[in-house]
């Protein structure tokens, strides 16, 4: 499992700088083919939270190529 926090900048909703982090869990269960990437932006200041995540055994959602991509700041999780 891999775990990735990083501090990406301003918040959107409160302003303050430096507060919001950007974190990337990466889990794999190889015995069920089961992937899961998921992003967390969470502002330290005002606790507004964002999150994604993409289960590779989710029908319903398409697991796209960028997954390691944030999608809120676009980093890369594998970099
Ligand atoms: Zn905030
Ligand atoms: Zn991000």
């Amino acid at each position: 499992m891999l775990r990735d926090i990083q501090t990406v900048g301003e918040c959107a909703k409160c302003g303050a700088e430096a507060a919001v982090t950007c974190r990337y869990n990466h889990f794999e269960r190889p015995e069920e083919e089961l992937v899961i990437d998921a992003w967390e932006h969470k502002c330290a200041n005002c606790g507004i939270r964002e999150t994604t995540a993409y289960r590779s055994d989710d029908p319903e959602e398409e697991h796209p190529e960028d997954s390691r991509k944030c999608p809120y700041c676009g980093r890369d999780g594998t970099a």
